[in-house]
């Protein structure tokens, strides 16, 4: 059941938004998210579905953004995207201590409201 999970983490984002902004229908939610954690599209839209019948939100289309990899580099600190195979920090060019950055979730990327 992890995408019935996120569905409620992106419902909680989107209520926080909806208090803030005042707005009376959401259209669409652009969800960003890096390749490792990503889940589909489509299953993630089934279960928002089912979780906001009968809401303000009924209706609304969720989209998965994917965003790129990337790398923090564990000598320097440095954060990059490779942009071949081979990860390499561009600053102090050690290939060893990069690591991957893993959001920690999913983030709401846009909001488009009525
Ligand atoms: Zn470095």
């Amino acid at each position: 059941m992890h995408e019935l999970s996120i569905v409620e983490g992106i419902i909680a984002a989107v209520k926080r938004e909806q208090k803030r902004h005042h707005f009376r229908k959401l259209i669409r939610v652009d969800i960003g998210c890096n390749v490792f954690s990503c889940i589909a599209e489509e299953s993630l839209q089934f279960y928002f579905d089912s979780a906001t019948k009968g809401t303000s939100f009924e209706g609304s289309r969720v989209r998965v953004r994917r965003l790129p990899q990337e790398y923090e580099c564990g000598r320097c600190a440095r954060v990059f995207v490779p942009k071949t195979k081979a990860i390499c920090c561009p600053q102090c060019k050690t290939g060893t201590e990069c690591r991957l950055r893993l959001k920690s979730d999913l983030n709401i990327e846009a909001l488009e409201v009525e």
